[in-house]
């Protein structure tokens, strides 16, 4: 599998066998994805040190980056009122949320989770 599809599969980094999202969450109903502490499978604990899913903030902001990009450059056609687009751009933060969340660890965790590095 390569990077992307390893992101997409959102298996622990090391076995690749275990989930490592309990739930999704749904935006629709303000439930926050809830993720596992450590894989059930090879026993990898996630959050390998404490504050290590601060960078994924940063993956986190270029995805939103990306995704407002593209949407103003679609959007732009349709909407020439400038508090309709600003209203669409928030929306799309807050629909966004939870999967930027859920991705934005999972892309930091498998970034910095290589399976080549593990000695045991
Ligand atoms: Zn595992």
């Amino acid at each position: 599998m390569n990077f992307v599809q390893k992101v997409i599969a959102a298996k622990c980094p090391i076995c690749e066998q275990e989930k490592v999202f309990e739930s999704s969450g749904n935006i629709l109903v303000l439930k926050a994805p809830k993720m596992n502490e450590a894989c059930g499978n090879c026993g990898h604990k996630y959050e390998t040190e404490p504050g290590f899913f601060f960078g994924a903030m940063f993956v986190s902001y270029g995805m939103i980056v990306a995704e407002l990009g593209a949407l103003y450059f679609v959007v732009q056609y349709f909407v020439s009122n400038l508090e309709a687009l600003i209203a669409i751009m928030f929306g799309a933060i807050i629909l966004t949320s939870f999967t930027n969340f859920k991705y934005s660890r999972l892309i930091w965790m498998h970034m910095l989770t290589s399976t080549d590095k593990q000695i045991d």
